[in-house]
């Protein structure tokens, strides 16, 4: 193949500028299994970051690919105007995992197009706009989802889109009221009724959350929030949407959805990165009413739904099943998060260690007291770990936490060797 060097070239030429690479000396990776990737030059990382959060089984996964080739060698595309095998036996299968009454999908390629049929669809259903997402979210890249997506340096100027508003996240460690759980009455929580009160007509189409923010730093709320904004959601005529892009598919362990551990039922569901194991693929899945405001439109997309998509979307959530997938991520995440915590009590940069089941984040500060986040400090510990064979991400509002979030198969001595890495990168630093 070509050099990195040869690559790079290119990528500077002729890719836009908006793509960009982590590292200072970006990675080039060139094959992957399970849990591994390899550079060009053969040395192998520990990818616990799995294309961010998306490489849910594993990279190659035997099973999954054996699938993909026999439908790739099949039949590769025709669009959904005309009746392929595999749509409504996956369609069926989502339906199966979700809360009762979540029967109907609607298929995209992306995460960012799911969110946009949500909020469409909720939109259309209560015949309001305004829309509550949460603060230091992330939603995708699109109109729509841009405007969701609480994070300046995604935000371009020339694209505000319209009736969003942002209340207050369940993040505790930062608390915007200095409360503490839970003499604070979940304050965070109730903001949304002033916001709706304050800033809507009185009436919403919806609210979107993660049930865990990903991109946002892994924050997880008090266990009380979501049910608590839901209801007041619901008390002003809006829908709720679960963005499970991130925490969905077992992710979180004790639970298949990242909105169960908070028992709540949303009304839709979106769904994009670990469902298809690492192949373009979204899904919003909603009740058949609320899957009405579809019927007699033409809300058309081309690649929604088609025969590789399907097939791999199929056999992964099969293989979560065969290969004991989210009980691993229960109990190597419990595992690796007990190590963290256990690191943090020797590691005075280590602020805040948050998260569920393989979905977990680590907030670096300056000081314990101030939490003065450390970002550069961040950044540093991201290019150590990739020396030291390990692939983590960084994210939060500002930057400084780790996100530790592989394929769900890693092992236990994956998880050691990936605590000592940080431990050994950590006492480097200090
Ligand atoms: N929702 C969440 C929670 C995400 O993390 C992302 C992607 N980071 C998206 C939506 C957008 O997905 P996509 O990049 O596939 O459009």
């Amino acid at each position: 193949g070509p050099s990195r060097d040869e690559v790079i070239a290119l990528r500077t030429q002729y890719v836009s500028p908006g793509v960009i690479t982590y590292y200072k000396d970006p990675l080039m990776i060139v094959e992957g299994n399970m849990q591994y990737v390899w550079d060009e030059k053969g040395a192998r990382y520990l990818d616990a970051f799995a294309g961010i959060v998306t490489v849910s089984v594993g990279h190659c996964h035997p099973k999954v690919i054996d699938k993909v080739r026999a439908q790739t060698g099949t039949l590769q595309h025709t669009t959904t105007i005309y009746l392929h095998p595999t749509i409504g036996k996956f369609a069926e299968k989502l339906a199966s995992k979700m809360p009762e009454g979540l029967s109907r999908t609607y298929f995209t390629n992306s995460g960012s197009e799911a969110n946009e049929v949500a909020i469409l669809s909720a939109r259309e259903h209560t015949g309001n706009t305004e829309v509550i997402a949460l603060r230091n979210c992330y939603h995708g890249g699109t109109a729509t989802t841009m405007g969701l997506t609480a994070h300046g340096s995604w935000k371009f100027k020339s694209n505000q889109a319209q009736a969003i508003h942002h209340t207050h996240a369940g993040y505790c460690y930062r608390c915007p009221y200095g409360l503490t759980y839970p003499s604070c009455d979940l304050k965070c929580a109730h903001d949304i009724k002033e916001v709706i009160e304050y800033q809507t007509p009185g009436e919403i189409a919806c609210f979107i959350g993660e049930p865990i923010q990903g991109v946002g730093g892994t924050v997880v709320p008090p266990k009380e929030y979501f049910k608590i904004v839901y209801d007041i959601v619901r008390q002003h005529g809006g829908l709720c949407i679960a963005d499970e892009v991130q925490g969905g598919f077992g992710r979180t362990g004790e639970h298949y959805w990242a909105h169960q551990n908070w028992d709540v039922v949303p009304d839709g569901v979106t769904m994009a990165k670990g469902i298809g194991n690492g192949i373009p693929l979204g899904a919003f899945t909603t009740t058949e009413e609320i899957s009405k405001v579809m019927k007699n439109r033409i809300h058309f997309n081309t690649y929604g739904g088609n025969p590789i998509s399907m097939t791999q979307g199929l056999a992964t959530m099969e293989v979560i099943e065969e290969d004991g997938i989210q009980e691993n991520a229960r109990v190597v995440g419990g595992h690796l998060k007990s190590r963290l915590l256990e690191l943090q009590e020797r590691r005075p940069l280590i602020g805040d260690v948050r998260g569920m089941g393989l979905m977990l984040g680590v907030e670096l500060v300056r000081d314990r007291k101030s939490k003065e986040p450390a970002n550069t400090e961040a950044a540093a510990v991201m290019e150590r770990m990739k020396e030291h064979g390990v692939l983590i991400g960084k994210g939060g509002l500002y930057g400084n936490t780790l996100r530790i979030k592989p394929p769900m198969c890693i092992t236990k001595d994956d998880a050691d060797y990936l605590i000592d890495a940080l431990d050994l990168t950590l006492s480097e630093l200090n």
